[in-house]
């Protein structure tokens, strides 16, 4: 474990190759990563949580079985007992996008129990968030995986490895009601300036129907997933003469800084030792796997990324989705207010969804709350530049089937 003052050691194998061979592809990238995090500290007998997200009715855009099969297989080699796990939900239907048993390699576990129940109180005490319920699962085992899909969220801009804890290990209640429900503690409307004909003019106003208003509580609400904040503004033209709005940063950041809080409960559970981070950048889509749908990749592929360090995973994830920019012809048409202004030095997920949504908070309060440092090493493995000076070997390819 680093101290703050030290780089941690973040892992990458690129998507891009040197050689179009085996040895130079994801693929040997990905044993590299595996022999580097170094699965030794697992003992023999560990029950080990991979958690992942499995995906959600059509949303496939996951971590390939592909290589969670191959994780898995290196955690049976040091002896142990892997699972997968998720909530209920997507663990019961997980086989609709090629998730079993068979094809990972080992079995899948709702990680609250197959009625979302099967949990452990954990204390919060963040903004009127008391208590929340964690998975009993991951509360349970001896060692953890965090093998996360890197994408974009509506909420905070980007979701990694500490998401996939902070939401992805706490029952549907907790996670939905509580954890996102802690953007609405920080107030936005001034009740007694808006009169009801005026709250329905900002409804209309909103291009993306983020704007609901109850006429009999006399009560507007925000979906803030909706809501694209600093790029589109549109309500705050219709309540320039009135201003009852105030819609803040503070109210996305105070989802950031809980998810941070939750997923350093479910850190806390585990022997430093027995941490792992994975981030697959592939299939880098502008929101979140939870929304159940195939979307457009927003950003070229990036690679793998690992490290035991879940902070700073998290920031050279972010740096490197910086790098490689946004594909715009792939943004879909209903991002209507996107900053393309290319003088603004803007992350693409910035880009697609607004400043407030700031996708480095996550790394901010991470640092803040003692998860983990923001200053890394990329230690790059079998890059490009090395792999192409290397001679393939001849046989290579398939010239006649094997199985016979
Ligand atoms: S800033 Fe735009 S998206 Fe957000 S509530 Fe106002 S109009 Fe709707």
């Amino acid at each position: 474990m680093n101290t703050l003052s030290e780089r941690a050691k973040v892992y990458f194998g690129s998507i891009q190759h040197g050689r179009d061979a085996l040895f130079a592809s994801l693929g040997a990238k990905l044993n590299k990563l595996i022999e580097l995090l170094d699965f030794s500290t697992i003992e023999r007998g560990d029950k080990v949580a991979v958690k992942m997200h499995l995906g959600y009715y059509d949303g496939c855009q996951t971590v390939p079985v592909f290589f969670v099969r191959r994780i898995v297989q290196a955690v049976k080699k040091a002896g142990a007992y892997p699972f997968i796990t998720d909530n209920p939900t997507s663990a019961y239907n997980a086989v609709d996008r090629g998730y079993t048993s068979e094809t990972c390699g080992c079995p899948i576990i709702p990680v609250t129990g197959v009625k979302d129940k099967y949990t452990h109180p954990v204390t919060i005490g963040y903004r009127g968030v008391d208590t929340l319920e964690m998975g009993g699962v991951l509360h349970d085992a001896d060692a953890l995986i965090d093998l996360a899909h890197a994408k974009g969220h509506a909420n905070c801009g980007y979701a990694g490895a500490i998401k996939n804890l902070a939401i992805g290990g706490y029952s549907a209640q907790s996670r939905w009601n509580k954890i996102h429900g802690v953007e609405d503690s920080i107030p936005w409307w001034k009740p007694d300036k808006c009169t009801p004909e005026h709250a329905q003019r900002l409804v209309e106003a909103c291009p993306y129907s983020a704007l609901k208003y109850d006429a009999a509580k006399h009560q507007l609400s925000i979906e803030w997933f909706r809501c694209h904040n600093s790029n589109c503004l549109e309500c705050y033209k219709v309540d320039k003469k009135v201003r009852c709005l105030d819609i803040k940063p503070e109210a996305f950041a105070a989802f950031q800084e809980l998810m941070v809080l939750t997923a350093k409960q479910v850190l806390s559970r585990f022997n430093e030792k027995k941490r792992f981070f994975l981030n697959v950048a592939l299939q880098i889509t502008p929101d979140c796997d939870c929304l159940g749908i195939i979307q457009p990749c927003v950003v070229p592929d990036v690679g793998i990324l690992a490290s035991h360090d879940i902070i700073a995973i998290e920031q050279a994830t972010l740096d490197l989705i910086q790098s490689a920019g946004l594909i715009e012809r792939s943004i879909p048409p209903y991002f209507k207010h996107v900053n393309l202004n290319p003088a603004a030095k803007l992350h693409p997920f910035t880009r697609l969804w607004g400043q407030m949504k700031n996708p480095y908070l996550i790394t901010e309060f991470g640092e803040k709350h003692g998860l983990g440092t923001r200053k890394y090493e990329l230690i790059e493995v079998l890059s490009p530049e090395e792999t192409a000076k290397v001679t393939p070997p001849e046989h290579e390819f398939e010239r006649q089937p094997t199985f016979y």
